[in-house]
């Protein structure tokens, strides 16, 4: 098989949440620093088609490309590093293989074959590792297995690797394992037989690690790289350390410090040269030296889990960066905010952001959340269902309309004034059926949002059923708030904005996951300068009052 294209495998061993997904974006950056077309896909051995019917307990966020493909949050962190989009193609899951070999069985295509894992799961695997390769946009495709090897699911991901290998030839693709470290405080010791293990488990599978990353919490001694390099079939200069940093954006200067781009190049036959990091370092001066901080409410019901709101959290961080602030982010639990302790929860923060979400649980906390903000002039930003909260809480508190609500969270609302779609009403199946990707929005001229983007066309990404009810619009407009961003074609609502409050917004897209290192979003670099606004002149306030 002839191939321009180059492939790298990433595998994790020892434990899961060692950073795959990091270490693969901070490869990649570098790669792409030195001006190879490079992107990245995430294989996931579960049985869900995709993780858009998981709720983030189980997943964390679901991220959402252009195309509108629901997929693992690893992507989020590829787009944000690489400022590239991903899409359909960069995530697949074990139920998406399955679903296709089965559509296919169905269709007669095997031609009354016996349908096996080998060759036909991994045939399929092996085929949708190549779309991204053969579209000939890159020069190198960077694969990560989800899961660790030795599970049972991972099987046919690293069977198919071990033949992609073979069929790609030693210069076109090699295997990159991840694993740990880990020192025993008792013994005083780093520990290498877990690592020793793992690639060993690897090997059972007929695949050989041609670089080992090693997470760790302590520096690698030299003598300890030379013992893993020894027991595990790698050069010493292939057993890369990778040391707890304490932001995720330093790890491609700490992977370049330890050479991983340079031992990559070189086992795929490829020229190296210094990266350009010029933006990125930038950046990382900038978010390491900042000139003052604000503190900003995040009101939502999954607020304890890490990772169910990524993209709003790596989002303020280049903003913040942007703006030259630290941005402190103060979790608030919308089950347990109410109209008595509103004031008391919220009456520091600089700025609130109520989240996405689904449901009906702590739906009424998030709309007393935009009821104080509104009235004490805080920033306000809204993202769906915090746009819904917003536009509720509006049409209770000013239209007077005291039932309004989503039917999302009472159907037989007198008062719909975001209700269902109306190319959602015929839908049954949940999984890929809401309105998702990227759409078309016109901003209104003279518009807060059009200042903001500075343009009146914009493409944003969605992720929802409802929406607002334009049967409702001039009413609501009537009373001061305002849709300043519509579709085109259908005039859906997209965007809601009160002109008389400081900044208040409510988009019913997702600014967050168009938000990268080298491009933060215009409106979450706007809204954090809204929030150092408010503090300063808050401050000048509470003097002059003194
Ligand atoms: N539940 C709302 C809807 O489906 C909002 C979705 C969201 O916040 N992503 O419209």
């Amino acid at each position: 098989m002839t191939t321009t294209t180059k492939y790298i495998f990433v595998t994790g061993g020892v434990t899961s949440s060692l950073g795959k997904g990091i270490i693969a974006a901070s490869l990649a950056k570098l790669l792409q620093a030195q001006g190879y077309r490079t992107t990245i896909q995430k294989l996931d051995p579960y049985i869900n088609v995709d993780p858009g019917t998981l709720n983030p307990y189980e997943h964390g966020e679901c991220y959402v490309t252009d195309d509108g493909a629901e997929t693992d949050l690893d992507l989020g962190h590829y787009e944000r590093f690489l400022n590239v989009p991903t899409s359909q193609s960069n995530n697949v899951t074990t139920g998406r293989i399955y679903q296709s070999v089965i559509e296919k069985e169905r269709r007669g295509e095997f031609l009354g074959k016996t349908v096996q894992v080998i060759p036909h799961i991994t045939d399929e695997i092996k085929h949708r590792v190549q779309i991204l390769g053969n579209s000939g946009d890159y020069d190198i495709v960077i694969t990560e297995i989800g899961g660790t090897v030795g599970d049972i699911e991972s099987l046919p991901y690293i069977e198919a690797v071990r033949q992609l290998k073979w069929d790609l030839g030693e210069d076109n693709a090699i295997v990159i394992h991840l694993t740990l470290v880990p020192f025993l405080s008792a013994a005083g010791e780093l520990k290498t037989k877990p690592t020793q293990h793992s690639v060993k488990t690897l090997m059972e599978s007929g695949v050989m690690a041609d670089i080992l990353v090693c997470r760790t919490e302590h520096e690698l001694p030299i003598d300890l790289r030379d013992k893993l390099a020894k027991f595990c079939n790698v050069r010493p200069e292939a057993v890369i350390q990778s040391i707890d940093a304490s932001t995720i954006y330093d790890v491609p200067n700490l992977m370049l410090e330890q050479g991983l781009d340079t031992v990559v190049l070189k086992k795929l036959a490829l020229k190296s040269a210094q990266p350009d990091l010029s933006i990125w370092n930038q950046f990382l001066s900038r978010h390491k030296n900042p000139k003052g901080e604000v503190t900003i409410g995040l009101i939502g019901k999954y607020v304890e889990l890490q990772d169910s709101y990524k993209s709003i959290l790596e989002a303020f961080i280049h903003a913040g960066a942007e703006n030259e602030v630290k941005v402190n982010i103060e979790s608030i639990h919308s089950e347990y905010l109410t109209e008595t302790n509103a004031a008391e929860k919220l009456k520091h923060l600089h700025g609130v952001l109520v989240a996405p979400g689904f449901g009906e649980r702590g739906i009424e906390g998030k709309i007393e959340a935009v009821r104080y903000v509104r009235e004490q002039n805080i920033p306000f930003l809204g993202i769906c269902l915090g746009m819904q909260m917003a536009v509720i809480e509006y049409s209770r508190n000013v239209l007077g309309l005291a039932n309004a609500n989503s039917t999302e969270m009472d159907e037989q609302t007198p008062e719909p004034v975001i209700n269902l779609m109306e190319s959602q009403k015929t839908i049954i199946d949940k999984g890929g059926t809401m309105r998702l990707g990227a759409w078309d929005c016109k901003l209104i001229e003279g518009s807060l949002a059009q200042h903001i983007y500075n343009t009146v066309d914009i493409k944003e990404r969605h992720r929802h059923r409802y929406e607002f009810n334009n049967a409702y619009k001039q009413q609501i407009e009537e009373a001061g708030m305002k849709a300043t961003g519509l579709n085109p074609e259908t005039g859906l609502v997209e965007i809601v904005e009160i002109p008389a409050h400081n900044w208040f917004v409510g988009v019913q897209y997702h600014p967050e996951y168009k938000s990268t290192v080298s491009n933060p979003h215009p409106l979450f670099v706007s809204f954090v300068k809204a929030a150092l606004d408010y503090k300063i002149n808050n401050k000048s306030v509470s003097m002059a009052q003194k």
